[in-house]
């Protein structure tokens, strides 16, 4: 059985339909690289399954129960973790404090300060830093700490990369192969195509709201997915699906 589904998802901003009749199916361990051009609706989707965004129509399903009408806070008790884009660290906080602010509301598990400091190890000397006064890449370190210290069975990684140094960018990806090692479910929104299809088991192209191919990273070309990404595949060109 899948971990996570998405069935037929619609989601709105106002009038403007993001996300339209999305549908795919995650097992335990899969990694899913969600790409996609600017406004293609990777972030409202994450969001909506995330539950920081109310759904229009269709359903998510976690561990094969509905979850659509679960407000976000339980959604993260459930197991379900979302780093948003930008990140959204308290900024007057310490890295530490951010890190624990979960308290004893999080489930239990493998994550706790000490295994997230292992993987993470950039982290330790900034424990007592404001988060506000640290670099991008520091700053997405401890935000997928954080999302990690909550034991979630389901990671929302949003735009990971955005606005980091590649020297940085390496670093947080190095950290999350360690995660990915640790067996973590997770979907991914990555702009740098060769990176999404290196670490993914599944990719997932969204244009215009809708997903336009869908499949596992191993069948995937870069030449498929660019087409794709720009809406230059033929419907009717192999595993296009939506
Ligand atoms: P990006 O890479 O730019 O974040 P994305 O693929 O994540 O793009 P979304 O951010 O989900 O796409 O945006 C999907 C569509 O919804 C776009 O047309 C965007 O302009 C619109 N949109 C997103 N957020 C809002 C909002 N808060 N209010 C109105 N429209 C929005």
């Amino acid at each position: 059985m899948s971990l996570l589904a998405v069935e037929q998802l619609d989601a709105r901003h106002g009038l403007l339909q993001a996300v339209r009749g999305v549908s795919f199916a995650l097992a335990e361990g899969e990694i899913l690289a969600l790409v996609g051009a600017n406004g293609a609706g990777k972030t409202t989707l994450l969001r909506s399954i995330s539950g920081a965004h109310r759904i229009s129509a269709g359903r998510v399903l976690f561990d094969g129960a509905d979850i659509s009408a679960v407000r976000a806070s339980a959604r993260v008790r459930m197991g379900i973790a979302l780093v948003p884009e930008g990140r959204r660290l308290f900024a007057g906080m310490t890295v530490e404090e951010n890190l624990t602010v979960a308290g004893e509301t999080r489930r239990r598990g493998h994550w706790n300060l000490e295994t997230v400091l292992e993987a993470f190890p950039m982290l330790r000397p900034l424990l007592r830093r404001r988060s506000g006064d640290l670099s991008g890449g520091q700053q997405q370190a401890a935000a997928i700490g954080r999302a990690l210290m909550t034991n979630p069975r389901v990671l929302l990684l949003d735009e990971v990369s955005l606005g980091l140094s590649p020297v940085a960018v390496n670093m947080v990806y190095e950290s999350l192969q360690g995660v990915i090692a640790g067996g973590a479910t997770i979907v991914l929104v990555e702009q740098d195509l060769s990176r999404a299809l290196r670490i993914a088991t599944r990719v997932a192209c969204m244009l215009e709201g809708r997903i336009v191919l869908e499949g596992k990273a191993s069948d995937m070309t870069r030449e498929r997915v660019t087409e794709a990404y720009f809406g230059l595949r033929r419907p009717d060109a192999g595993s296009a699906v939506s």
